[in-house]
């Protein structure tokens, strides 16, 4: 049998043919990609001549070619589109990627290239990125514990191992209670619900074959019901049913395995000689230690909360006004707050609706990119991994740049939330590859023939995540591991969160945001009103989401809790978290920290990248135009080309001069004194 996944691709742009791929092509091609790896990372190590920049360093960028082409196509489908089937191979492959990068970091006569390397660093005339690379190659090894041996060696190999297997089970379990649950609306409830939620919730009650409209855990079609529904009783159900994800008890049950999680992450910080694992994840980022994290989240967590707790007495007393007694609950905040949205703003979300259009806010993040960094978009006709995918040529001066691809609709087999991943990276050594990469949102599908509409925080998503791809695409740096989104990870939204200002620009929303069925562009009072409410309810959304962070910065400093539920509760207390608010991710949803060791005490990193991103747009608007060319230039040489060649401080620096302070960030949020 001819496995695809182990061919050369001669496919265009070399892009993977996923029309030939079978499930039953990924077993045997990991284990074939695993093996050619191995055979060429002992190559590098069993080598007789003395270790050179060269013949070790970039010697390892270049291995593991199969071993990229076989993963990047597994984990697109893993996440985007997985089946039981996928699930299960998922499962199997966790442990044998963690064996295999345990083997590579164990591999003690490639350890001592490196260190001889190392050691010699001052005398190697290497170019700065080639520095950095060693550095961060280095470091890699030493935090991974190559450093360590005996009983110490076997412990942290035994400890990754576990953590890996926990990690995954952890997402599995969330998308399984995620997708199993639902609730039926009768044609009553339904119709009290504008078009766009009840199209949604007819094209979910097809899609779970319900025989008629329902309500699910996806975030786009439970939120706006929380926010739309008028009914208090469905929506307490719902409400719970969404917080109770991955804390049902019985198989799916994730408490167990974030407690086993905590305790593992101490046990690996401790062998490597941290204090904590907090100490241990953030030496590597922009903000250093958990002190400096904390100091931004309570500068920004006062007047965030003192804003909700204002907010909540406003929406209590309509709650009231109702002639409901008692108080304001988690699942009443979304509806009265869209009550009021409409009364003091005028703003109704389903009025707003018809005007952004999936495919006009396409073409808007694309002209953006366009008149700021002279990027070109180009259709392109490609078998992807499901129907709903589509493709672009991305061209710069008649020059191919990279190859994007979007994945916009919500459907149960894909997990929820949006992301933004390379399939292929950027480099130019030791071999040139253009980069491919793929937005991956959930994005309420239509039924057939109707357009596809967002919501205005759909657009912003869909904005955030392109930002991300233009990170990707606009690399240029000679080496992979560097490339486009390799950075720090407090440094990594910072291009996504600064690409979400031109969805607010007047006349980009004047160009793209046209009525679905009458093509007229939104009027301007409704672009007024819209603008004027882009701070609206800030109160609410940085309480939820600085909750969250604090909490899992918590998990990780000092000792691992023995039960995280009752540290959450703690934490929560401390704070003095508004009753009628409930955390952005709780624990047993928290699959930034647990799904892997990504924004495990990291979760804070979008607020550190935000503080850089309102200050960045200054930038634009000091310069007295949102597309000045000399800022976007000066953006795209520094922050958006060099990926993580250079220290992320020193990236910004480049570009604004000055770090910024706390400021911009609670004035861009409408929280300022
Ligand atoms: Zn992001």
């Amino acid at each position: 049998m001819t496995n695809p996944l182990l061919q050369d691709w001669t496919t265009p742009f070399q892009i993977a043919p996923f029309a030939e791929i079978e499930d039953e092509h990924f077993a045997p091609a990991l284990d074939a990609a695993l093996s050619a790896h191995l055979a060429e990372i002992e190559v590098i190590a069993s080598r007789v001549d003395a270790p050179t920049f060269d013949n070790t360093i970039e010697a390892l960028e270049g291995a593991g070619a199969a071993l990229d082409k076989v993963l990047s196509v597994f984990f697109s489908l893993a996440g985007a589109d997985s089946t039981p089937k996928r699930q299960e191979l998922q499962r199997d492959f966790s442990p044998l990627l963690s064996a295999h990068s345990s083997a590579i970091y164990a591999n003690t006569a490639l350890f001592q290239r490196i260190e001889t390397l190392w050691d010699a660093r001052d005398t190697l005339d290497l170019n700065d990125e080639q520095a950095r690379v060693l550095m961060l190659t280095r470091r890699s090894f030493i935090r991974a514990g190559s450093a360590l041996s005996g009983s110490e060696a076997d412990e942290m190999k035994e400890v990754k191992s576990r953590l890996a297997v926990l990690g995954t089970q952890f997402v599995q379990n969330l998308l399984k209670d995620e997708s199993e649950w639902f609730m039926p609306l009768s044609d009553e409830a339904l119709t009290e619900l504008p078009d766009f939620v009840q199209d949604a919730a007819r094209a979910a009650g097809e899609e779970k074959n319900a025989g008629g409209a329902v309500v699910t855990l996806s975030r786009s079609l439970i939120v706006p019901f929380l926010q739309f529904s008028p009914r208090r009783d469905l929506r307490e159900k719902a409400y719970n049913a969404w917080a109770a994800r991955g804390a049902n008890g019985g198989e799916t049950d994730n408490r167990g395995i974030a407690g086993e999680t905590l305790k593992l992450r101490e046990t690996r910080a401790k062998l490597l000689g941290y204090p904590d694992f907090a100490h241990y994840k953030l030496e590597t980022e922009m903000a250093g230690t958990p002190d400096a994290v904390r100091d931004l989240l309570m500068q920004v967590w006062q007047p965030a909360k003192q804003h909700a707790q204002k907010d909540a007495a406003i929406l209590e007393e309509m709650l009231h006004a109702d002639g409901i007694k008692g108080l304001l609950e988690p699942w009443d905040w979304r509806y009265y707050s869209e009550q009021r949205r409409k009364a003091e703003h005028d703003l109704d979300e389903a009025e707003l609706k018809p005007y952004l259009q999936l495919d006009r806010m396409i073409e808007a993040s694309f002209s953006c990119a366009t008149r700021l960094f002279g990027l070109e978009f180009a259709p392109l006709d490609l078998p992807l991994y499901h129907n709903d995918c589509r493709a672009w040529e991305v061209m710069r001066d008649g020059t191919h740049v990279a190859v994007f691809i979007g994945d916009y609709f919500a459907r149960g087999s894909k997990r929820s939330g949006a992301w933004c991943s390379a399939m292929r990276g950027q480099a130019k050594k030791p071999a040139k590859q253009t980069p491919i990469v793929i937005n991956v949102c959930n994005f309420a599908k239509p039924s057939s023939g109707k357009p596809a509409l967002l919501s205005y925080d759909d657009a912003r998503t869909l904005f955030h995540e392109f930002g991300h791809a233009l990170h990707q695409m606009l690399s240029d740096v000679d080496y992979e591991s560097v490339s486009g989104t390799c950075v720090a990870r407090d440094f990594v939204e910072l291009p996504s969160q600064l690409y979400e200002h031109w969805l607010e620009v007047p006349e980009v929303l004047a160009e793209f945001a046209t009525h679905a069925q009458t093509g007229e562009p939104m009027p301007q009072a409704l672009l007024d009103k819209v603008l004027g409410a882009a701070t609206y309810d800030m109160g609410f959304s940085t309480v939820e989401y600085v909750a969250s962070a604090l909490v899992d910065l918590a998990f990780h400093e000092g000792n691992a809790p023995d039960d995280p539920m009752q540290k959450q509760a703690e934490v929560l207390a401390k704070i003095g978290m508004p009753r009628a608010i409930g955390m952005r991710h709780a624990t047993p949803q928290f699959a930034h920290v647990f799904a892997g060791d990504g924004y495990s005490s990291g979760y804070y990193s979008y607020m550190w990248s935000e503080v850089m991103d309102a200050d960045a747009f200054e930038a634009f608007e000091e310069a007295g135009d949102p597309f000045d060319s000399a800022t976007a230039k000066r953006l795209a040489d520094t922050v958006l080309s060099s990926g993580g060649s250079k220290d992320a401080t020193e990236l910004y620096l480049a570009f604004r001069g000055r770090m910024p302070g706390v400021e911009a960030l609670l004035k861009g949020r409408g929280l300022a004194a």
